[in-house]
């Protein structure tokens, strides 16, 4: 099929079945082009959820669209491609955390939304980016476990003060260790007016080059807001997409060009027209796990002082 009608014959589809296309911010451009709502995991699940969807297409890594089968349950939640997964979340499984327990058994258990389903539903608190260090703030315990990714532990460490013990201890997001300080260090003076952003999955050297750290959707918003005409972007070259679209008059320079998750990328828009033409693949959470998972965010947004959107219907 020709590129446009590719397009139109996705989006005639989608009104026919009545759905709902959700791409993470780190999608292609074309996936960013057809769906509905463009945003990070959990910000995309509970827009899901609030526009009442029966039929879900997520165009992301495995653990988003089992994120958006845990939020909305009455929906039928579709994977365009189930090999699509996060070597990150892989990283992490039951048993670390429940060893983690056993060794600091007064620590609560923080897990970052970047997992599996079942290892979020051992956790107290499920986080994102964005919340993460403001919930361990709010925890009243001075000692936290936190999983995966190691970089992010460190960030929620530095911002909270706490002691903040990473489970597993070397988890990381292969894309965000690509961004290296000396290379920033060599771009930042051919740019001298930009702003360097940078996401709390980078490393602590090329997070303390940045100005703004924080979650792509806070990165969006200050990148909306700054007065800055160029941006350095030190996370996945796919959001570069969303934020020229939203900035046309300012100039993104990507801190990486090898920046790419491939995973992400396995996504494509033919995949999503089968998906929604066949009804494939269907993503389930077992029913006992994702109202464990729903109670751990429910607890984080409590500890917040918030009530999650689901619990006012
Ligand atoms: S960018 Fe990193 S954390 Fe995000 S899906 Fe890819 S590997 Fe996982």
């Amino acid at each position: 099929m020709q590129a446009r009608s590719l397009i139109d014959e996705t989006l005639r589809l989608k009104r026919e079945r009545k759905a709902i296309i959700l791409a993470h911010n780190y999608q292609a451009p074309e996936i960013q082009d057809v769906a509905d709502f463009v945003g990070d995991s959990l910000e995309l699940s509970i827009k899901a959820m609030e526009a009442d969807a029966k039929l879900i297409v997520f165009c992301g890594v495995d653990f988003m669209a089992e994120q958006a089968a845990v939020i909305n349950e009455s929906a039928e939640v579709l994977h365009p491609d189930p090999s699509a997964r996060c070597p990150m979340a892989a990283m992490i499984g039951i048993d670390d955390v429940r060893k983690a327990r056993k060794l600091f058994p007064k620590a609560p258990v923080v897990i970052y939304v970047n997992s599996p389903a079942v290892v979020k539903a051992e956790a107290d608190y499920v986080v994102t980016s964005a919340n993460a260090a403001d919930v361990v703030k709010a925890i009243e315990s001075d000692v936290v476990i936190f999983g995966p990714d190691r970089h992010l532990t460190e960030h929620v460490a530095e911002k909270t003060g706490k002691i903040v013990i990473p489970v597993p201890p070397n988890s990381h997001c292969p894309v965000h260790v690509m961004f290296k300080a000396e290379e920033i260090k060599v771009l930042k003076p051919l740019y001298s007016d930009a702003v360097l952003i940078a996401h709390p999955e980078c490393p602590a050297e090329v997070r303390s080059l940045a100005s703004f750290v924080g979650s792509t959707s806070q990165m969006v918003g200050f990148v909306n807001s700054c007065g800055y005409k160029r941006v350095i972007v030190g996370t996945e070259v796919g959001i570069i997409h969303r934020l020229a679209k939203e900035n046309p008059d300012k100039v993104f320079i990507p801190a990486s060009t090898s920046a790419i998750c491939i995973d992400m990328k396995k996504i494509t828009l033919e995949k999503v027209y089968t998906s929604l033409r066949n009804r494939v693949y269907r993503v389930e959470v077992p029913k006992k796990i994702a109202e464990k998972v729903k109670r751990a965010i429910e607890n984080s947004f409590r500890v917040l002082g918030r009530e999650p959107s689901w619990s006012k219907r």
